[in-house]
């Protein structure tokens, strides 16, 4: 079988790395599975690409499609013409995509418009927040895939609400946490560490991207704001270049957050790993804290991992002020849940992946 794998953002390139190795290892063995790396390019920066394909030992993509930034219409359109003209000069049995990017949808329409097989890795998970672009970027794709490779039975449950039959859903576990699981003993110091005199569990993280807390000045500002008056610790924040925009344009002089460049994987998990919590608007930081048992507080209303709240050590914090700075209190004062690891999340599910694989063939 011939699988061709799309990987377009930072997100996806822990999915996707140990569903590679699973493949080369499957190969060794003799299977016949062979598969085609496509890098769509969305994310271009190398501090969002280039340093995850070496920590994470991806192989270079077979090609790049070279999308770069734009607005949401914009990237999709670039991604859905390139990856047409590609797909045609190499027709494939099946193709991959992991996560809620765009790059996911695009290549997903793409895909089956040339009637061309799709798996969804991360399949069924919902916000049901339709100001998300990821959101809109589930369910097209999920309207489309064949198959479907879940993290959670709240994500088959919600696949088979949408009329998904159960011999199409796989529930296999969550190829992030294979990634994190596997990683965990290569994680770095990075150099704030020295640099701000950190120490274990006497600071905390901070990481925000969605449009939601980061494209409305005085909404951003009002965060940080609350954020440095409340954390009494430093707080160290990775800031994604599409939120260095607006960040750089507030008029703010923060006492404890400390914007640095993002951090490359293994430099970032170390600093999760050993913080006291994390405050993050992201879906994949929401994924690691809990299975690093690191209190975590989502600035968000919703979250389409559900898991990390009713087993995990994440909070739903909203974009509630006073709710932010009770939860910082309470992280201060040593007041957090303790969580359990959700099922399946072992480091296994990249194995599970291919083994399901091998037996379409
Ligand atoms: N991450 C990283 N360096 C950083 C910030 C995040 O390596 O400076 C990793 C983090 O460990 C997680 C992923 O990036 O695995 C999350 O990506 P992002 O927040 O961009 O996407 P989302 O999960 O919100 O889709």
């Amino acid at each position: 079988m011939k699988i061709t794998l799309i990987a377009g953002a930072r997100p996806n390139f822990m999915k996707i790395a140990p569903i590679i190795k699973a493949i080369r290892a499957a190969s060794k063995e003799k299977s016949n599975i062979s598969y085609r790396l496509v890098h769509t390019g969305q994310h271009y920066d190398d501090k969002l690409s280039k340093v995850f394909f070496e920590e994470l030992e991806i192989p270079e993509p077979d090609v790049n499609l070279g999308a770069g930034s734009g607005t949401q219409a914009e990237q999709t359109a670039r991604i859905m013409v390139e990856f047409e003209r590609d797909l045609i000069r190499n027709p494939t049995d099946l193709v991959v995509v992991v996560g809620d990017v765009n790059s996911t949808m695009a290549c997903t329409i793409v895909a089956k418009k040339l009637n061309t097989k799709v798996a969804h890795v991360e399949g069924g998970i919902r916000s049901w927040d339709m100001t998300m672009p990821e959101e809109i970027n589930r369910m097209a794709t999920d309207a489309l895939a064949d198959y479907f490779f879940t993290t959670s039975r709240v994500a088959n449950d919600n696949l088979k609400n949408t009329g998904v039959s159960e011999d199409r859903i796989f529930f296999v576990g969550n190829t992030m946490i294979d990634s994190l699981l596997t990683n965990l003993v290569k994680i770095k110091r990075p150099e704030v560490w020295g640099k701000h005199r950190l120490e274990d569990k006497n600071y905390l993280v901070l990481t925000l991207h969605r449009p939601s807390n980061v494209d409305d000045f005085k909404k951003f500002e009002t965060l940080i704001n609350a954020i440095d008056e409340s954390a009494g610790v430093p707080v160290i924040f990775p800031v994604h270049p599409r939120t260095k925009k607006n960040y750089d344009q507030l008029s703010i002089k923060p006492q404890f957050v400390v914007p640095t460049d993002p951090l490359s994987y293994l430099e970032f998990i170390y600093l999760v790993k050993n913080a006291r919590g994390v405050i993050t608007d992201s879906g994949g930081v929401q994924e690691e804290t809990t299975v690093l048992g690191v209190p975590c507080l989502t600035l968000r209303n919703n979250t389409e991992r559900p898991e990390t709240v009713t087993m995990g050590t994440n909070e739903m914090i909203g974009d509630d002020i006073d709710a932010l700075k009770n939860a910082l209190a309470n992280l201060k004062n040593g007041k957090w849940k303790t969580g359990e690891t959700p099922e399946l999340w072992d480091g296994k599910a990249a194995e599970r992946i291919v083994n399901i694989l091998e037996d379409m063939n």
